[in-house]
């Protein structure tokens, strides 16, 4: 074939397949019109998962009848003009591809009344065919329907989900849009049912409460930073003990503008080193503020991503936001409190009452060889409870919130040590109730923060190998070695290169020394590798390093301790900065309430 210009209907058509890809972008791009358009007022409806149809209502400023069949052309858009320099954008929309990229590919009403007019008018676009304006009466807003969303382009239409897939997805990317925007009242209405409603009051917490439901906000905390600085961020994240089995829960805005960043979100998940059990994730809403010329919102054409001149800064006000305010206040672990992480205890399960064979499970399932051989993943596994949707249920919701108490400061209660059970367990009695410690994740706590202090004192002490080590390293560790060779050698590792891919171990941080052999040190050293290659930058790689060191300086489950280094155990915890989670975020204790002993023994209701 010849080279030759394509006509303007199928270049269009194949353009909206860059912004419109599913009845979720065509939701996401109306409702973001209705967003720049000042609305505080949005109503989406849909039919068949929005390949039948799909309504936008807003009360916006609505568009002049003289405009209506402009916003429908390529490349309109009332947001930018010739002087605009594309950099500081701050409506989020601006290329005016969305409404001619949706008019090509479906049957397209729009009704619309400008807030400085008395009179609405009506326009109709069919498969990108033109139709006329027309006067309608119309309140002030804009309302824009969808029908028969890609019946042109069959080879789209073969892509789509089920219409409960696509359902899922308008409705996961509109709670993003609503947690967004606390400002402006949403609803969602599918096939006829009602599935999100926020207020608009403007306050985050509301916003919350209407996507996630009331209970899940007593568990929130709030960031609330400078917002005069420069770069800062607010919003709110859950209590380490609300957890989810995956990062969908995590919503961000840079500049009110939704986004999606991988990175961003783990600078989230990284606050939670240590307070929460690996594998699990927050629920948060963070919205950060930058100048706007340090965004470039126009590189992705859906505008889900954004590129930042100063990556590593938002990252860091980020982590250290969220880490400040879980630092503040990380709860002791009431017993049922774990349960959403899918570790303990059925006591308080309403209307069931516990078996002995409940009482076994307390133990949380792990079995004191399989603590030996540090497979802490088992803590991570999914619950077997089902996972509360992203919303709001009012029916299943309380099953799936833990009860934990919130203390505003992390302290330890004086404990009375009982004795210790299955060899891994130490019991204790406290001021509300009996108290389970559990003695390698206490150990490893207390390890933890000395062998941290130490290092940040630039204190660590080495123990020399009576006989060195050699290890093979993994392809690429080498470079690893060399890149944190002074951090290594800061915590008291002294380490040799042997070749390319091996090294010799002559010493190892002093904590080590007692728990460590010579082959042992080589898989602490390995470990302590692999944690540097996987783990990012910063501060967090250097908490993972000091973690795996402490774990591997702790006395294990299925050792036997007499009474008085139980107490010496407990004694130690007392004094830790954070008692209540071992550094990898597992509860180091969980405690019985009175009233659960009282209820569960029937000595009141
Ligand atoms: P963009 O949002 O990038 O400008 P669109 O194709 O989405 O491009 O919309 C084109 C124009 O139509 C917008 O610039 C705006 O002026 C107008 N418009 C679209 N939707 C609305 C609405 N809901 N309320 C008011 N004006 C709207
Ligand atoms: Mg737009």
């Amino acid at each position: 074939m010849p080279i030759q210009v394509l006509s303007d209907d199928l270049a269009s058509r194949i353009a909206a397949g860059e912004v419109i890809e599913r009845p979720a972008s065509v939701v996401k791009e109306l409702v973001e019109n209705s967003l720049d358009a000042g609305s505080t007022r949005i109503d989406v409806t849909v039919m068949g998962g929005g390949a039948r149809s799909i309504s936008v209502v807003d009360n916006g400023q609505g568009i002049p009848a003289g405009e209506l069949s402009t916003a429908f052309e390529r490349f309109a858009t009332s947001k930018i003009d010739e002087s605009s320099d594309l950099i500081a954008i701050g409506t989020l929309g601006f290329r005016g591809e969305a409404l001619p990229s949706i008019s090509s590919v479906a049957r397209v009403e729009a009704v619309s009344r400008h807030a400085e007019s008395n009179a609405g008018a009506r326009y109709l676009i069919d498969f990108g065919k033109l139709g006329k304006v027309e006067p309608a009466g119309a309140p002030q807003g804009t309302r824009i329907e969808v029908a028969g969303l890609f019946q042109n382009v069959p080879a789209r239409l073969k892509f789509l989900g089920s219409a409960g897939r696509e359902l899922s997805r308008i409705q996961s990317m509109l709670s993003s849009l609503a947690l967004l925007d606390p400002g402006v009242a949403f609803s969602l209405t599918a096939d006829g049912r009602e599935r999100l409603r926020t207020i608009g009051s403007g306050k985050l917490i509301d916003a919350v409460s209407g996507v996630y439901g009331a209970k899940v906000v007593e568990q929130m905390i709030e960031i609330d930073e400078d917002q005069l600085a420069p770069f800062s961020v607010d919003g709110l994240v859950s209590s380490p003990s609300l957890n989810r089995s995956n990062r969908n829960y995590i919503t961000i805005s840079v500049n009110g503008r939704w986004i999606q960043s991988r990175r961003l979100s783990y600078a989230i998940e990284q606050a939670y080193y240590g307070f929460m059990p690996e594998r699990r994730f927050p629920i948060a809403v963070a919205r950060i503020k930058t100048p706007l010329d340090d965004v470039d919102a126009n590189v992705h054409p859906a505008k889900a991503e954004v590129r930042f001149l100063r990556e590593d800064l938002v990252y860091s006000v980020v982590q250290r936001a969220v880490r400040g305010v879980l630092s503040a206040s990380a709860p002791v672990h009431e017993l049922g409190a774990g349960r959403a992480a899918g570790s303990i205890g059925l006591l308080r399960t309403p209307g069931r009452t516990s078996t002995s064979e409940d009482f076994r499970s307390l133990g949380s399932g792990v079995s004191p060889n399989q603590r030996g051989n540090e497979n802490f993943n088992q803590w991570a596994e999914p619950s077997t409870l089902v996972e509360q949707t992203r919303f709001s249920d009012p029916s299943t919701s309380d099953l799936q919130i833990s009860q934990t108490s919130q203390t505003p400061k992390e302290t330890l209660p004086v404990l009375r040590v009982v004795g210790q059970a299955r060899e891994t367990y130490i019991v204790a009695e406290g001021p509300d109730g009996i108290y389970l410690v559990d003695q390698h994740a206490v150990h490893e706590r207390i390890m933890f923060e000395k062998v941290k202090q130490k290092f940040n004192d630039n204190a660590s002490e080495s123990q020399p190998l009576l006989e060195p080590v050699t290890v093979d390293l993994a392809p690429g560790a080498m470079s690893v070695v060399h890149e944190h060779l002074d951090e290594l050698n800061r915590v008291g590792w002294g380490v040799e290169e042997f070749g390319a891919n091996s090294l010799i171990i002559r010493s190892v941080p002093a904590s080590l020394s007692t728990h460590a052999s010579g082959d042992g040190a080589g898989r602490v050293f390995v470990g302590v590798l692999d944690e540097l290659s996987e783990g990012g930058s910063g501060e967090s790689w250097r908490e993972h390093m000091l973690a795996t060191i402490a774990c591997h300086s702790s006395v294990r489950a299925g050792q036997v301790l007499s009474t008085e280094e139980c107490k010496d155990l407990i004694r130690q915890l007392e004094k830790a900065e954070h008692p209540n989670t071992c550094p990898h975020g597992r509860p180091t204790i969980v405690q019985i309430t009175v009233n659960d002993l009282e209820r569960e023994f029937k000595r009141r209701k």
